[in-house]
């Protein structure tokens, strides 16, 4: 592995594709479809919400690692948060991850790992294709969403 690819595949990502959180679906609540397909990724976002706050979310579907594990680690961001909240943090990731390499990423917290695709245009798709479907979950139930 070269040293931007070690860059790219992190620990917690390798950790995150191997175990995703919330991977599982929900019976209650809405959902959208995400799917990418540069690289074949495809995704279920559940969102349980009450009350303004974001209750329960999770996520099913097959992808590559970029795209399960930026999917679990969101899960895990979201969850508990109010929607206003949840919506400034997509706004932010999607700046983040659209940046130049060079700039400097922060407030994100965990989910700075996933800056690392900034390096790989290709890649970027595969990182926002979580975020994009849990838009399209929040604006408009049963949703299906490309990245295209
Ligand atoms: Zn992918």
């Amino acid at each position: 592995m070269s040293a931007e690819l070690d860059d790219l595949y992190q620990e917690v990502i390798l950790d995150h594709n191997r175990a995703p959180r919330n991977f599982r679906a929900l019976h209650v609540g809405r959902k959208a479809e995400g799917f990418n397909p540069l690289c074949g990724d495809r995704l279920t976002v559940f969102l349980q919400i009450d009350d303004g706050v974001i209750k329960d979310v999770a996520f099913q579907g097959s992808g590559c690692a970029i795209s399960k594990a930026s999917a679990s680690l969101m899960t895990e961001s979201i969850k508990g948060k109010r929607v206003a909240d949840a919506t400034r943090m997509l706004e932010q990731f999607q700046g983040m991850v659209t940046s130049s390499p060079a700039d400097p990423v922060s407030g994100l917290g965990k989910l700075e790992v996933l800056a690392g695709v900034r390096q790989f245009p290709v890649r970027v798709k595969c990182a926002t294709l979580a975020w994009h479907t849990l838009r399209a979950a929040l604006e408009s139930p049963d949703a299906v969403v490309s990245t295209e």
